[in-house]
């Protein structure tokens, strides 16, 4: 089966399409679509901002979507940058601005008060409503100087303490067996299983 997923941030369709594919569902997302509506991300939650993702593009297009919404929450800030991660550091944010913005915010801060997490809350929506949203999350540390190069976003700041290495370093494999989205998408493999079993029973 075909699922559309309403982003066209490369990273996260990367990661979501190669967590999807085993199970023989074909990830297509806003990259491959023609012009969409736009879509207002201003939810104070990940789950409001996933779950107004898919429905505005599953009423659009009439198809099965999937929206997805993530940040970083870091205790030291309070659990910013939080909803506003993508933009934190303004409107012409970038990954590499974000990521500068991040290390001097926390410069005072030590090793043992950056501790952080990822959300991630993934969304489920028909043309005719909202089915569900589930999330996951992922506890990492905010290192003091960027540390590998794969990944996107924030992970090179974001250190993995059982493995004393960042998203940043470690492969994609790795991230893949433990991330916030790794671990919502698994929840969503249940609610889409059983979405497509009521919709084939009536
Ligand atoms: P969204 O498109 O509004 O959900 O923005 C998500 C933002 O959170 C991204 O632009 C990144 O800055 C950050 N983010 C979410 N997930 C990840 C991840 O897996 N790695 C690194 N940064 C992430």
């Amino acid at each position: 089966m075909e699922l559309l997923v309403a982003t066209k941030n490369k990273g996260k369709v990367r990661e979501i399409a190669d967590l999807l594919a085993p199970c023989g569902i074909k990830v297509v997302s806003l990259l491959d679509c023609g012009p969409m509506p736009e879509i207002v991300e201003d939810g104070l939650t990940f789950r409001a901002n996933a779950a107004k993702k898919a429905v505005v593009i599953a009423q659009h297009t009439g198809k099965l979507v999937m929206g997805e919404d993530s940040g970083l929450a870091v205790d030291a800030l309070d659990g910013r940058p939080g909803v506003y991660s993508a933009r934190y550091s303004g409107d012409d944010a970038t990954d590499e601005k974000n990521n500068d913005k991040l290390l001097l915010e926390l410069a005072d801060v030590p090793h043992e008060k950056r501790t952080a997490r990822y959300h991630s809350a993934i969304a489920l929506a028909d043309k005719d409503r909202l089915i569900d949203v589930v999330e996951g999350t992922c506890e990492g540390v905010i290192t003091t100087e960027r540390r590998g190069t794969n990944g996107f976003g924030y992970d090179p700041l974001f250190l993995i303490p059982a493995h004393q290495k960042t998203f940043g370093e470690l492969p994609l494999a790795v991230k893949q067996t433990m991330s916030h989205r790794a671990n919502a998408l698994r929840l969503f493999l249940k609610l889409l299983e059983r979405y497509l079993a009521a919709s084939q029973a009536i």
